[in-house]
């Protein structure tokens, strides 16, 4: 009887209208943060985008101000030729990546260029294992449906072996995920046949050759 009591003296206090204050009613319906995986790429912007929402209701009537957040990383390539670069990637909110890329030492012409699964350079480009794809589909072209996450395509080195390209692609996040930070950037000996070249490698690598230079992906400054 005591307890049915305790019970129902609960239930009372919990159906009882609450005050009609924001935090009361926040707690009784928690922001979508609270709940989402922290795994998830957007609960850090959705995390700062619901608190300033919470503050500027609560305490004045504000224009209501979110901050871009612009993130940012960097891959330094090297190999065990003369092939270097620097690729830069930049990714504002969820939009897409932009991947900047500066690579010398090429023969001139076409050089597949893909962003690998692993960040692990222990043997080498070797070890950074095969076109990232955590979606599980064959070797493409960028622009095309069916490819790697990791397929960036080709960069051309023009006669001084020098290649500069500018890549915008929705597949390559900076975090979540499918985040490519810690994985590696590779550019290859041969042209990415983009999957259509009829080689048995075409599906899986593009036939591009051997790994000519890699640079693991690492978060820097945001700008
Ligand atoms: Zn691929």
């Amino acid at each position: 009887m005591q307890a049915a009591l305790a019970a129902m003296a609960a239930q009372t206090i919990l159906l009882s209208p609450s005050p009609p204050s924001q935090f009361s009613s926040s707690l009784r319906h928690p922001p979508p943060f609270l709940s989402s995986s922290t795994f998830h790429g957007s609960s850090l912007k959705l995390t700062r985008q619901s608190l300033t929402l919470s503050v500027s209701a609560a305490t004045a009537p504000k224009p209501l101000t979110v901050v871009a957040a612009t993130k940012k990383a960097v891959a330094v390539l090297k190999g065990t030729s003369a092939v270097e670069g620097v690729v830069t990637l930049t990714q504002e909110d969820d939009g897409p990546t932009t991947v900047k890329v500066r690579v010398t030492g090429l023969t001139p012409g076409p050089h597949g260029f893909h962003l690998h699964e692993f960040g692990d350079t222990t043997n080498g480009c070797i070890s950074t294992g095969a076109h990232f794809n955590p979606n599980n589909l064959t070797h493409g072209a960028p622009e095309d449906e069916v490819r790697h996450a990791g397929d960036l395509g080709n960069i051309v080195a023009n006669a001084d072996g020098v290649a500069e390209a500018t890549i915008v692609d929705k597949q390559i996040p900076l975090t979540g995920p499918n985040a490519v930070v810690g994985r590696a950037l590779v550019v290859h000996e041969l042209e990415d046949d983009l999957g259509k070249g009829g080689h048995e490698l075409s599906l899986t690598t593009g036939n591009a050759g051997g790994r000519l230079a890699c640079g693991v992906v690492g978060l820097t400054v945001p700008v």
